[in-house]
């Protein structure tokens, strides 16, 4: 990224030969994107995150279905990100009607649940691909085949998913895809939209005709250049880099479950994501206040966190353990560890000789 800095710093748009230096490499940073997704270059915008991608995605197809169409509502589930669920509330404000579909104990959205969602006036389906809390992998090939049948476009955000299993549009047989450069140890504020060729889908930042005039604005190249060189490497490493999590991972639920008795795991064992573990402490067994036990992590060095919203010291539970059915205290009382490239197994050790500590130090045996 750091000659698109200083030295190549031309404008993409501009015709001279430093704009169009700056423009080769933007091109060929979304032509690696597109690349790794099955999609074509022409079909994937650059965004200023993934949570602008899901406003993009479902604003933007939602305006045109209803203009287009006359449909007005919008089917996605209870489990979604922010990003998407807070668009939602938005888009109802502007008198679109949403479903959110409620989830399995897994918290998984299947096939049937989409296509019993859906009605004559959908203007689009969203459903993520994996839950980023609790890491659940969504069936989105076979929601898919649902909404083609139904001639509704299908979004899914896969910003959890790009670069941790494989995520090719044509496979998945979606029409609009979020990803997310950060997730990948990318540049932090650059984020893509995939947008299926055809796909009726209104502009999202008005202005010059930079991203084929759907989203204005002088392109951001050093972030595109560190997004697309975070994503080729983490294609190269996938695989192996996804067993080791997945092992990891699987040692990890063992070595708390031996030395915290009773914990509960939340989300799906399979299919789910490598590098995402979610527990939580049941409340009608013991007492835990899910605030100190985070600052206490926190203070041992371990930087985890609870999936919920902390805002001025109060801590709401998650509404994804809300939704596979934990009851508030217990969501409260819960940790979603994710792990990484540079997590070893003697860090798990540490983590729940650590876990196992504080717990002893805060917690209320209640049975
Ligand atoms: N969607 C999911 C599933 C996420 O996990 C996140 C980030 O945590 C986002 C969207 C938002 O992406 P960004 O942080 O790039 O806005």
């Amino acid at each position: 990224m750091a000659p698109y800095f200083t030295a190549k710093f031309g404008n993409a748009s501009s015709i001279h030969s430093y704009g169009q230096e700056a423009r080769a490499a933007l091109d060929g940073s979304r032509d690696r994107i597109a690349g790794f997704l099955g999609a074509a270059s022409a079909e994937i915008i650059f965004t200023g995150s993934g949570t602008e991608a899901d406003n993009f995605a479902l604003k933007g197809a939602a305006r045109a279905r209803r203009r287009l169409a006359g449909k007005d509502h919008i089917l996605t589930d209870a489990v979604e990100h922010h990003a998407v669920l807070e668009t939602c509330r938005s888009l109802e404000g502007e008198g679109f009607s949403v479903t959110y579909l409620p989830v399995d104990q897994s918290g998984k959205i299947t096939a049937k649940a989409v296509q019993g969602g859906i009605r004559p006036t959908t203007a689009l389906v969203s459903i993520m691909h994996a839950n980023n809390e609790i890491g659940t992998i969504n069936p989105i090939g076979e929601i898919s085949r649902i909404t083609r049948a139904e001639g509704v476009p299908l979004h899914s955000d896969a910003v959890q998913t790009f670069g941790k299993i494989p995520v090719n549009v044509e496979e998945l047989g979606v029409d609009l895809l979020t990803i997310s450069a950060h997730k990948i140890y990318g540049p932090k504020g650059i984020g893509a939209l995939y947008i299926r060729r055809g796909m009726e889908i209104e502009s999202f930042i008005h202005g010059g005709a930079q991203e084929r005039g759907r989203r204005a604005g002088t392109e951001n190249v050093p972030l595109a250049v560190g997004f697309s060189k975070a994503a080729s490497i983490v294609m190269e490493e996938r695989e192996a880099e996804s067993d080791r999590l997945t092992s990891l991972r699987e040692e990890f639920r063992k070595i708390l479950s031996q030395r915290l008795p009773g914990i509960l795991i939340n989300g799906a064992a399979q299919p789910s994501l490598p590098h995402i573990l979610n527990i939580s402490f049941d409340s009608t067994k013991i007492g835990i206040d899910g605030e100190s036990l985070l600052f206490n992590m926190d203070l041992s060095g371990l930087a985890v966190t609870s999936g919920s919203a902390c805002t001025s010291g109060n801590m709401e539970p998650s509404h994804v353990l809300l939704a596979i059915g934990r009851d508030a205290a217990t969501a409260k009382a819960s940790i979603r560890f994710s792990m990484g490239r540079s997590t070893t197994i003697e860090d798990l050790q540490t983590t729940a000789t650590s876990l196992e500590a504080i717990v002893g130090r805060i917690g209320t045996r209640l049975q």
